[in-house]
């Protein structure tokens, strides 16, 4: 018994240091892994798909969209496959859609699933297109996000689980929150409605 507790307490130091390897390996290849498990959406999601007013049908349980790498560079090109597939930022003030004042609605460029109406953008300054709520709550995910050494939530679509964005508590009424979104991960479409 007594040689017992002197191995558990040798081993002791050995399982501090695989615990600190653990932390570490969490802290710098958190990211890393994050990328690879992006793919990992279930078969099906339940999203909710434009209606023919424009306003969000009820939700339905729909099949996700899941491609190769290759598939989806050759679907998107590089410049898209960079923010969706990778979790690329765009520069800010360069995005085509940060002063789109058009009436529509802005979708996923790797799916075609609504993210965002045109109701909801607002200007931020900061230099990316801005919106205060997504065109449904079931159609973005919210991830955690502590990649550059900030804790974020980072905001995907929920069909294709391309990265879109973050989110930020820092916007305007009546939600407070700040969609801040990547001009190259969303397409327009408008539409007539005032
Ligand atoms: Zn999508």
């Amino acid at each position: 018994m007594s040689r017992g507790l002197l191995s558990r307490k040798n081993h002791a130091p050995f399982l501090m240091k695989v615990a600190t390897a653990i932390c570490l390996f969490s802290v710098f290849f958190y990211p890393i892994m994050k990328i690879a498990l992006a793919g990992d959406l279930p078969a099906e999601v339940t999203v909710r798909l434009l209606g023919p007013d424009n306003t969000p049908l009820p939700p339905e349980k729909v099949p996700s969209v899941r491609k190769s790498d290759e598939e989806w560079l050759k679907q998107l090109g590089p410049e898209r496959f960079h923010i969706l597939r990778t979790q690329g930022t765009e520069r800010p003030f360069c995005g085509t859609l940060l002063d789109n004042k058009k009436t529509g609605i802005y979708f996923c460029a790797g799916c075609d699933l609504p993210l965002v109406s045109s109701k909801t953008k607002f200007h931020s300054g900061t230099g990316w297109p801005s919106f205060f709520e997504p065109f449904a709550r079931e159609n973005v995910l919210e991830i955690q996000d502590r990649s550059h050494g900030m804790l974020r939530t980072e905001i995907r679509c929920a069909r294709c689980g391309g990265h879109l964005g973050h989110v930020f508590p820092d916007g305007p009424a009546p939600t407070g929150l700040r969609y801040c979104l990547n001009s190259e991960a969303l397409v327009f479409r408008e539409t007539s409605e005032r």
